[in-house]
């Protein structure tokens, strides 16, 4: 893992995990292209984050999804800010859960 390929000079932006001190990155990925928004953890210290963490956080963001979906679809002003309103909570809720999440690894990762 030390020095660079000659490659790496051209490479586009990589995304470091979100555990400090961790020297893992990833490119973009299908479905999932890096914006500025991306924070992402490596598969080892994911591996710490406890599980019911990781399924709130699906929930969450499934619900979002949903919301999203249908707010393409809805006309009427009244369902649109109702949805609105669920996608913005659920959009919330996956940043909670996420901040959560990062810090739980964090702290497993220095045996906290
Ligand atoms: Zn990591």
């Amino acid at each position: 893992m030390v020095g660079s390929r000659p490659g790496d000079v051209q490479m586009k932006q990589r995304l470091n995990c979100s555990v400090p001190g961790c020297t893992r990155t990833r490119g973009d990925r299908k479905g999932d292209v890096l914006g500025p928004y991306i924070e992402w953890i490596c598969a080892d210290h994911w591996k710490l984050v406890p599980r019911w963490m990781k399924a709130a956080r699906n929930r969450a963001r499934r619900r979002l999804r949903r919301a999203e979906s249908i707010l393409a679809t809805v006309a009427m002003v009244e369902a649109w800010t109702t949805v609105h309103e669920t996608a913005r909570r659920a959009d919330a809720a996956q940043w909670r859960l996420w901040k959560r999440l990062k810090r739980a690894a964090i702290e497993r990762s220095v045996g906290l």
